[in-house]
């Protein structure tokens, strides 16, 4: 697997990803709908928050276990914990340098559906 650098707009927050791209995934549920997600997931153990942990926000709603973070100086949202596996983040793919996602299958994920 190669490391991936990602971060958000205005640098505040880096962070690594170890992935090898299997599939990127999108999602219909109220806020990834907004945010326009294009996602890879990673396990916890295959991401390292670099620098920026004091100015990640936090926002929660419904059921309260997924965690969406983004910065507090620029707004973008870089991850967030997922609900369904919370061991597991789902990393704003855009945020990575070098990324070119060409040839790499999108899965569409249901979030309407889950309750
Ligand atoms: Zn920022």
């Amino acid at each position: 697997m190669k490391t991936y650098r990602g971060s958000c707009h205005c640098r505040a927050v880096t962070f690594e990803i170890e992935t090898d791209f299997p599939e990127l995934t999108t999602c219909d549920c109220s806020i990834c709908r907004r945010k326009n997600a294009l996602m890879v997931k990673v396990h916890e153990s295959q991401m390292n928050i670099l620098t920026g942990k004091d100015v990640l926000t936090t926002y929660r709603f419904h059921t309260h276990t997924a965690q969406h973070y983004f910065c507090s100086v620029c707004g973008i949202y870089p991850f967030h914990r997922k609900r369904v596996t919370p061991d597991h983040f789902g990393v704003n793919v855009y945020c990575l340098e070098g990324f070119d996602p060409s040839g790499i299958s999108v899965r569409a994920t249901d979030g309407v559906g889950m309750d």
